[in-house]
């Protein structure tokens, strides 16, 4: 049913993010796709659905030239074909596969792609991630060691020799990384992935696909939990990998055995936030320059973690990408774990709450809530400390924001 509609490669991907990928021919006219829940598919014929089984299971390559065969919704099915079309046409990539959750996403792809013993990965990551990398992963027999963003080539690649490993599997980055804003040179990690002869993955959650497009750097996957700036709004659970045919094909079929597809409806909501991705997230990075400008000047904030407001080298790496500072505003206050929590627990319009990148701009603790997690030696390397608060800015009135933020900072140290 899906099949690639050739014209929107004429279009923007601005266009893509609307339109591309479904015919309303398909849909008795319907001008927007449907929701498609049904589990199975009518076949043509019994050879094709023979060759859509061969296909699942590996057993035949899919033909490029071919529609998708549609059989079984654990495999495939249209709410995620169309919305996958779009995110890989307007992200430029071959391919991309919808998952239910950003975890399953990252749990498959590391799962799928391992044919090494070792993954490099930078630090710090998603606390998720990191205990999928340390404690998880570990099990199966595959080795992890990270680095930081002040490693140069040479560090890098000390660390890698000191892993004692036969075979670097994959070199796995989160740039901006989740909690801090830190951000790698993709151009090195890149240069060192194609070195070591590893797939190179960025987690670009933390940007979003509209202001950072990692495939100029290397980057064989792109990864994202699209439950946050790509669904936008608080209320859909997801996760997309963007890539080649050749590889998101391989990630497809372990994908149709763990049955981890994006389900027809979280689909179909991711569907109608690519429709506004663009404009709601060049909005979320008005207001969060905004923010970052004030929190800078506060008496009782110490640091501002924004991209552009970096100095020194994290400055030259920010300049080097090229990329938008984004909606996400990591900033240390002034005191410690009890002035933190007296700051959370008096905002009045900002919720506490975990999760990033959709329309009501959140506040959480990640020392002691999202990266609880981590090992106390990779929090103090990475910055993850007790005055550490990560702010996801939305799409409220920025004023708003800032009153709400001002009023408990000032809490703080009210007599
Ligand atoms: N990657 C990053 C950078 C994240 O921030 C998160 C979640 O916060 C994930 C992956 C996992 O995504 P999900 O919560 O959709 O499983």
């Amino acid at each position: 049913m899906i099949v690639e509609d050739k014209r929107a490669r004429k279009w923007h991907s601005q266009t893509d993010l609307i339109q591309a990928g479904f015919l309303a021919e398909w849909s008795e006219g319907a001008i927007r796709p449907p929701i498609f829940p049904n589990t199975t598919y009518l076949s043509k014929s019994a050879e094709e659905l023979e060759r859509a089984f061969r296909i699942a299971y590996g057993l035949c390559k899919p033909d490029p030239e071919m529609p998708p065969v549609l059989m079984y919704n654990r495999i495939n099915h249209p709410n995620a074909e169309i919305c996958e079309d779009r995110l890989s046409l307007a992200t430029g990539s071959e391919a991309c596969a919808l998952f239910s959750s950003g975890m399953a996403a990252i749990d498959t792809l590391l799962f799928t792609l391992n044919s090494g013993d070792t993954i490099l990965h930078s630090r710090p990551v998603y606390g998720g991630t990191n205990h999928l990398i340390k404690e998880e992963l570990v099990r199966f027999g595959i080795n992890n060691v990270s680095f930081g963003p002040d490693d140069d080539y040479n560090d890098i690649n000390k660390i890698i020799s000191k892993a004692n490993s036969k075979n670097l599997a994959i070199v796995y980055v989160e740039s901006p990384a989740n909690p801090t804003n830190t951000l790698f040179d993709l151009e090195l990690c890149g240069r060192i992935a194609k070195e070591h002869k590893a797939l190179f993955v960025v987690d670009n959650t933390f940007l979003g696909p509209m202001w950072q497009n990692p495939t100029k750097f290397g980057a064989d996957l792109v990864v994202y939990s699209a439950t946050k700036f790509i669904g936008g709004h608080n209320d859909v659970l997801s996760g997309a990998i963007t890539g080649s045919k050749k590889l998101i094909s391989e990630i497809k079929a372990r994908r149709g055995i763990k049955g981890n597809i994006a389900s027809p409806f979280s689909s179909w909501l991711l569907t109608r936030s690519l429709e506004d991705l663009f404009l709601r997230t060049k909005k979320q990075m008005e207001n969060a320059k905004k923010i970052a400008k004030f929190l800078n000047k506060h008496p009782n904030v110490t640091n501002v973690y924004y991209p552009s407001l970096f100095e020194g080298k994290q400055g030259q790496i920010y300049k080097k990408l090229g990329i938008k500072p984004g909606a996400m505003i990591p900033f240390e206050i002034k005191g410690t774990k009890r002035e933190a929590y007296l700051f959370l627990n008096n905002l009045k319009l900002v919720k506490l709450a975990v999760s990033l990148g959709g329309t009501i701009t959140l506040a959480e603790h990640p020392h002691s809530m999202t990266h609880i997690g981590v090992s106390d030696k990779d929090k103090i390397e990475s910055g993850i400390n007790e005055s550490l608060i990560r702010l996801s800015v939305g799409l409220e009135h920025y004023k708003d924001i800032i009153k709400d933020l001002d009023q408990a900072l000032y809490k703080i140290y009210a007599k």
